[in-house]
């Protein structure tokens, strides 16, 4: 069983991934930007102070966290559903891509270092179908390119992480009930789509797209 470091593990998708791998037997930390909003929830769980748009902070959380085996990269913000590409605020893009693209990134590589001496490691990059490049065709601009975004970086870590036996995948948990996506189906069953990247065996796929275990059209 691994050490799991869930980000935006206090609410929604990512607290349901924290709980059901917990449940599975992972020690999990669940990552918080707020910890008081972290601790209110955890159940016993550890709880680290973790702003993936602040550089700072992540680093000050991967000199805490000792050792790990598994990123979730689950914090996101800004379905910017009214919004359209040709008169998009570009302050707002840049605020969507800090956190949903850039935060990933910079907590991966501040990770990196536990994660390679891991020798069952995996990056769990939480993205979405609005990312799919097939499928963009107006809505969400900032959104959707941010997680269009991650997919790049999750193809991109994908190749050069292989050699160290990382398996990087991004996964579409699928239209969820949570804040940002109200009225979707349960949390149980989105959270479910992200759990199986992370207890993927070591000869699993690296740099795919999925949900529910299936392979989604990037
Ligand atoms: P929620 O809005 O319910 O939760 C988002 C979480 O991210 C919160 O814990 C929030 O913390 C945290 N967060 C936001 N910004 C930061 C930051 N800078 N640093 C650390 N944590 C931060 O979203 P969901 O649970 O629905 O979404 C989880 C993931 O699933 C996201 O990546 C989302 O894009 C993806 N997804 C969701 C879908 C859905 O239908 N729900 C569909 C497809 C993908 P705080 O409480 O402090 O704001």
């Amino acid at each position: 069983m691994s050490i799991a470091l869930v980000t935006g593990g206090n609410r929604g998708i990512g607290l349901e991934v924290c709980r059901q791998l917990a449940r599975n037997g992972h020690e999990v930390i669940l990552g918080s930007r707020d910890v008081a909003k972290g601790r209110a929830v955890a159940g016993g769980l550890r709880v680290v102070e973790l702003d993936v748009a602040d550089d700072s902070s992540v680093r000050r959380a991967a000199g805490e966290i000792g050792a790990l085996d598994v990123l979730v990269n689950n914090a996101a913000i800004l379905y910017d559903t009214w919004a359209r590409a040709e008169t998009a605020d570009l302050d707002e893009v840049h605020t969507a891509l800090e956190t949903n693209l850039f935060g990933a990134w910079r907590t991966t590589q501040a990770f990196l270092p536990h994660l390679r001496r891991s020798a069952h490691s995996r990056v769990v990059n939480v993205s979405s179908e609005s990312g799919s490049l097939g499928g963009m065709s107006g809505g969400t601009p900032a959104y959707s390119v941010s997680k269009a975004g991650l997919n790049a970086l999750t193809r991109l870590l994908a190749a050069e992480l292989r050699p160290h036996g990382i398996l990087v995948n991004a996964i579409c948990p699928g239209w969820t009930d949570t804040d940002m996506g109200q009225g979707g189906r349960p949390v149980e069953q989105g959270a479910a789509s992200v759990v199986w990247a992370v207890e993927l065996p070591d000869d699993g796929p690296t740099g795919g797209f999925f949900r529910d275990g299936r392979p989604l059209e990037w």
